[in-house]
């Protein structure tokens, strides 16, 4: 039997993978500690589900043992529930009274045949560690991506060393197995999806972190999150962006752009070297005068050219005196020039424009809040835009100076965001009209004389903010939110782990280009743009951000478009959309130098940006 509200719950993960990382102290599912295959995590156990309730898989020796491994912990409940607000432990205490029937009524429990190409993938890994069973397989299957097709992978391997990697290439490329590296998928637009071999680096999860050069170590199967939290560990930070994506993978695919690319850059800039296997076989680096050169680009789509198998990422030195604040702006014009005067000045190590979409999703634990605070936002505060900038106090300092000290600052974003339940409150409108000014309201705020006032009338305490989740989860969020990085800007930053909040509503695709930010009509041109496209064919959509770059020569554009992955007509319209979306910016990066469609740096992340930037 299959039970619709489980069944909804599973239809609904997005696929981000947030479970795979350990982001909120909570430990990782308890069934992963000896399980590699992403069958085993809450994520692959939502993908079974549905699966089983499609009929689309057998009931196998594979799906009992994931079924068995999972001891009803409910710490699946609080990370899912942290970014998308879904509650993952109702589908895994479904998936076993599915399995208990089946046993029950004397259901054949099928134990799948090894083939020849199976026992060779065995051999080199060991029998564990590649497998050819459906229930395996499914959590390999799909994504939530509107115009990736689902496939069925024949198999799954978990390499350990690089040099079973290189058996495995070797004997794909004999037996012609079209092969595909998975590091979390969360790219969620189908990219590690294949017909044939899926192999997923989980296992290969090394990172050295080497002083004296500068530099850490990373393998595959590493994600952003632990890098950098290794790396602060040792007094340095990493230019990482979503958190749950492998590093490797990661720089291999878009090239790892975030924030921090104000000042760090993006793709070659992120890293060292790199190791590679190549189509063959063979090893190489990119210090090798004789290796492909992945240093250079070219404006198409092309393939995956090798497997990287380990990246020397750069260290970053950190300060003890860093902070982050927030400028506020009723029109993104004065975003804009602020962003780029910051990044041509050189003042700050992570600069960017946020929209009120972002800003609600990452300080609210609930949509219903977040929907609160992105009304209150405009209507209220008269803020469209605000100018995120992390840096030492001598960088804060010069954002004060420039901005007349219209600032929120660290205190005052703890503040808001501890109190954001009482936002809407009237108490806090009547304060705003008490100050009499002619300035926006977001002025008052940034007042130091009203910062008590505020206070008051917030009652910003992390049991307030906590009072907007579910009963049985507010204990666990109001310790999670005593803790002083749950709302300090540097942390959230350099760790990201409010970003997946973005797709909690609705999933997302994320609508991405390089511009000269010189050329401020053209961005205006193209930020409307692709709004004009998405409101044409129906698709709800949003600003996301912009991050100022090159030293304010360049700016990285993210527009976003939603759906709804259950909705069919939904997922025709984003087809539709994004197909517009990208003849119109291939079209702009035809005409105009330094205009760059993120889908062409896509398996050339390890190229120079000066090489896309400046064509
Ligand atoms: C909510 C959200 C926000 C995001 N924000 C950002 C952002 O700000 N900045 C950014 O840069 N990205 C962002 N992304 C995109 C995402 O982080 C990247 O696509 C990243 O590559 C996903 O990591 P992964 O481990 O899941 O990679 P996968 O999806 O598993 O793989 C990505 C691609 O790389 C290939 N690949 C994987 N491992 C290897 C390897 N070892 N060798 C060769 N090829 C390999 C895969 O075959 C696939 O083609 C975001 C994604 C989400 C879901
Ligand atoms: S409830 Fe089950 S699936 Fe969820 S974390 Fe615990 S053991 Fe893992």
């Amino acid at each position: 039997m299959i039970d619709p509200k489980a069944l909804e719950t599973a239809s609904a993960c997005r696929h981000y993978s947030m479970c795979k990382i350990d982001y909120l102290g909570t430990g990782l599912c308890p069934a992963v500690e000896s399980n590699f295959y992403v069958s085993y995590y809450p994520e692959g156990r939502m993908d079974i589900y549905r699966a089983l309730a499609q009929k689309a898989i057998p009931v196998t020796e594979g799906l009992t043992d994931i079924v068995d491994t999972c001891t009803l912990c409910g710490i699946c409940d609080k990370q899912c529930y942290f970014v998308t607000e879904l509650r993952p432990s109702k589908v895994m205490e479904a998936l076993k009274d599915f399995v208990d029937d089946y046993r029950r009524s004397g259901g054949e429990i099928l134990k799948v045949q090894p083939d020849d190409l199976l026992r060779r993938l065995q051999s080199i890994v060991g029998a564990p560690y590649a497998t050819n069973d459906p229930a395996h397989l499914v959590a390999y299957a799909g994504d939530p991506c509107p115009i990736a097709a689902p496939a069925m992978p024949r198999y799954v391997v978990l390499p350990r060393t690089r040099e079973e990697m290189v058996e495995i290439v070797k004997l794909c490329r004999a037996h012609d197995l079209p092969y595909v590296l998975r590091g979390n998928s969360a790219n969620t637009m189908g990219f590690a999806l294949g017909p044939g071999l899926v192999i997923d680096t989980n296992r290969m999860r090394g990172i050295v972190i080497d002083r004296d050069r500068w530099c850490a170590l990373v393998e595959p199967g590493v994600s952003a999150f632990e890098l950098q939290r290794e790396a602060k560990r040792h007094g340095f930070r990493v230019n990482v962006a979503e958190p749950a994506a492998m590093v490797c993978a990661n720089q291999m695919c878009s090239g790892i752009f975030s924030l921090l690319g104000a000042s760090y850059g993006t793709c070659a800039s992120n890293l060292v070297n790199a190791e590679f296997i190549g189509p063959e076989g063979n090893v190489f680096d990119l210090n090798q005068p004789d290796a492909p050169n992945l240093f250079s680009f070219k404006k198409d789509v092309l393939p995956m050219p090798a497997v990287c198998t380990r990246v020397w990422v750069k260290l970053h030195p950190t300060t003890d005196d860093e902070e982050g604040v927030l400028v506020p702006f009723s029109t993104f014009e004065g975003a804009l020039a602020l962003a780029e005067d910051l990044n041509k000045r050189r003042i700050g190590f992570g600069v960017g424009i946020l929209g009120t979409e972002y800003i609600s999703s990452f300080m609210a634990p609930t949509k219903a809040l977040a929907r609160q605070i992105k009304e209150i936002f405009p209507e209220k505060l008269e803020v469209n835009y605000l100018v995120l900038v992390l840096g030492d106090r001598y960088a804060i300092d010069a954002v004060r100076k420039i901005t007349a000290n219209q600032v929120i600052d660290q205190g005052l974003f703890r503040t808001l965001m501890l109190g954001s339940p009482h936002l809407a409150d009237e108490r806090l409108s009547s304060i705003l009209e008490d100050f009499q000014s002619d300035k926006p309201a977001y002025d008052i705020l940034c007042r130091p004389e009203a910062r008590s006032v505020i206070e008051a009338a917030l009652d910003p305490s992390p049991g307030t903010l906590a009072g907007a989740v579910p009963e049985d989860l507010r204990e666990f969020f109001e310790g999670l939110y005593q803790r002083p990085e749950m709302s300090d800007l540097v942390w959230l930053n350099m760790f990201r782990i409010l970003s997946s909040r973005m797709g909690r509503d609705r999933a997302f695709v994320a609508c991405i280009a390089f511009a000269p930010l010189d050329k401020k009509e053209l961005i205006h041109a193209m930020l409307a743009r692709f709004k004009e496209i998405a409101d044409s064919h129906g698709v709800p959509n949003g600003f996301g951000f912009v991050m100022p770059l090159d030293l304010g020569k360049r700016a990285l554009l993210e527009y976003d478009y939603y759906f709804d992955p259950a909705n069919q007509a939904e997922i025709d319209n984003i087809r539709r959309a994004m197909t517009e979306f990208a003849g119109y910016v291939i079209e702009t990066s035809a005409k105009v130098p330094g205009v760059a469609w993120i889908r062409h740096i896509v398996y050339q992340g390890f190229s120079r940006m000066e090489q896309f930037l400046y064509i």
